[in-house]
């Protein structure tokens, strides 16, 4: 269906026109018709489907002359970039009709411009719902005239935290206004919403899942424990990606990562949460106008962004949620482009659940071996060839060529120099292949070994197996990967190989044992030690070398832990 088969101004078809849109996509098609009614609305369809127009297009199209002095449309989104991209594209929207203005309002941002933009008045507001509060509780906001509220990424907004404020938010707005809520998912906090607040909503749900993955290539490649920055350098040297985006679950793996990147020489950014406003523009300007040609983020941080012409997708780490792993692919491929998704992944544990998210995006992730140095000098000749034969030479050039000349040095061999530098500097950098592909035995006999702690201890009844069991299974190395295990009242210590002690903090950040989340950290002798018994000169009861189970089958050391391990499956699918 074409845009202007809807009942649309000449205005908003011109802008329509003008952004190179012709057909609607699949929730425009369901939910602009409605939105136009004044009907609540809740849309379901997946990352990438133009939901910020199946919002946008109406909420421009219906603000009249009359509505020039007070905010009569509320648009509230997780993330200040997502603000500001809605903003952006409402602007476009808006660009042929006259009496429109947008304000985004967020946090992070001065208070002093959004509030004198607001008091130039603005009939629509797109704000994150922290500062969107703020500006409530000044007055510099006001709710009583606004008729609609739309909840861009309301899942995302929950997960978040922002269910208070958008509570009370919608209880303030007035009661007769048209609500419209936009997600991803629909958990049941979203449907206490839906059933509190909205009147008589229509439910739109576009299954384009299989879809939007179909046209992304997707694969995955087996690292070496805590080798995934080593692996991802070759990879980027290898395919390079004029565009790329690398997924990480944590802030500070974001600005590690991209420092180790640019480093080796990429041109790397980081983007997160906890980023000042200005950097955060900074870089996703940068990205977008391909300056910079990585982007590495965390979920959060990305979520929902729109760059286009991005060629590639890396998870670094592997998403904490399946529906994350859609929406980061979701990047590459957008709008009918085709993307490939690339996924590194460490270990047995993190296999499994490489192949859970297999079965719910019901796509083939394949494997593919790393590439080595050879592998990508073969891929280099390559390029170059193709690279040198499309360039220009101009006289600067060949008169270089002649001074060489001068010196007994052929065309051949100055041509030949010439091209065994560039590939070196391209290539000079890159780690060794052989220490990122993963060892197929994981003994670490004679390795430098650290102590890292657990939280836990005799006073929640551990026993090493739990331990044991636990370590194994967040960080898919073998239960012989682990040395000794003592246990005190209030915290226990393992033995592990020094080489990957980072490796296991960070894949036991979610870890449980007995149920209990817990904390692990390095282990730092006794006087730094947190997590320390007040009971001074306890010894150790179990000591994993005296005690037999280091002799048990995987299967009977798994035993305790193994109900745990089930209901998470079961969680799963
Ligand atoms: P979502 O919010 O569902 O993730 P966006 O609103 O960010 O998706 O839109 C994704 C991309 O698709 C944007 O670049 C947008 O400009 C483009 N787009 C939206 N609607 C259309 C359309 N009808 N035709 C072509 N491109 C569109
Ligand atoms: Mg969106």
């Amino acid at each position: 269906m074409h845009f202007n088969e809807l009942n649309l101004s000449q205005e908003l078809l011109r802008a329509v026109d003008e952004l190179g849109y012709t057909e609607m996509t699949e929730i425009q098609q369901q939910s602009i018709p409605l939105l136009l009614e004044g009907r609540d609305v809740v849309g379901r369809s997946n990352t990438g489907t133009g939901k910020t127009a199946a919002f946008g297009i109406p909420a421009v199209e219906s603000i009249t002359e009359a509505d020039r002095k007070s905010t009569v449309i509320l648009i509230l989104c997780p993330t200040r970039e997502l603000a500001m991209q809605a903003n952006e594209e409402i602007r476009k929207f808006a660009k042929f009709k006259e009496g429109v203005k947008s304000s985004a309002i967020y946090g992070g941002a001065s208070m002093e411009k959004q509030i004198h933009e607001l008091k130039r008045g603005a009939n629509i507001v797109i704000g994150t719902p922290g500062r969107v509060m703020d500006h409530i509780r000044r007055r510099t906001l006001k709710l009583d005239n606004i008729r609609t509220v739309i909840l861009d990424e309301a899942d995302e907004m929950l997960n978040m935290g922002f269910r208070e404020d958008i509570e009370s938010i919608l209880a303030d707005v007035p009661e007769d206004r048209q609500t419209v809520l936009f997600s991803a998912t629909m958990p049941k906090e979203i449907m206490a919403i839906t059933e509190k607040y909205q009147t008589d909503p229509v439910h739109i749900k576009i299954k384009t899942a299989q879809k939007t993955v179909e046209l992304i290539e997707q694969f995955y490649f087996e690292v070496a424990m805590g080798r995934k920055t080593d692996a991802l350098k070759l990879l980027l040297a290898a395919y390079r990606p004029a565009s790329a985006m690398v997924f990480c679950n944590t802030k500070v793996m974001v600005d590690q990562l991209t420092e180790e990147l640019v480093k080796s020489g990429f041109r790397a950014a980081g983007l997160h949460g906890d980023m000042k406003q200005i950097q955060r523009t900074q870089v996703m300007n940068s990205f977008k106008n391909k300056a910079a040609e990585i982007l590495v983020a965390t979920d959060v941080a990305a979520r929902g962004i729109d760059v286009s012409g991005v060629d590639a997708v890396f998870n670094y780490d592997l998403p904490q949620d399946n529906e994350y792993y859609i929406h980061r692919i979701g990047r590459t491929g957008r709008a009918g482009r085709t993307g490939t998704a690339y996924t590194l992944i460490s270990g047995r544990k993190q296999l499994y659940d490489l192949r859970a998210i297999e079965k719910y995006t019901h796509a083939e992730i394949r494997e593919m071996p790393l590439p080595g140095k050879s592998d990508i000098i073969a891929m280099k000749k390559e390029s170059l060839t193709s690279e040198i034969s499309e360039a220009q030479a101009g006289h600067n050039a060949y008169d270089i060529l002649d001074r060489l000349a001068a010196q007994g040095i052929d065309y051949r061999e100055a041509a030949a120099r010439l091209i065994e530098k560039q590939l070196k500097s391209e290539t000079d950098a890159l780690p060794d292949l052989e220490s990122a592909r993963p060892l197929k035995k994981g003994r670490n006999s004679g390795a430098k070994t650290v102590k890292i702690v657990i939280n836990v201890g005799r006073n929640r009844r551990i026993a090493p197996n739990f331990i044991l069991g636990a370590l194994v299974d967040a960080t898919g190395m073998t239960g012989r990967d682990f040395g000794k295990i003592d246990i005190f009242d209030e915290h226990t210590t393992v033995e592990v190989p020094e080489a990957e002690s980072e490796y296991i903090i960070d894949s036991t950040d979610s870890m449980k044992i007995n149920g209990n989340k817990v904390e692990v950290k390095l282990y730092k002798g006794s006087d730094s030690d947190r997590f320390k018994s007040r009971r001074s000169g306890e010894k150790p009861r179990f000591d994993r070398k005296k005690k037999a189970y280091g002799n048990k089958k995987r299967a009977e050391i798994f035993s305790d832990y193994i109900p745990d391990r089930k209901k998470r499956m079961k969680k799963r699918h």
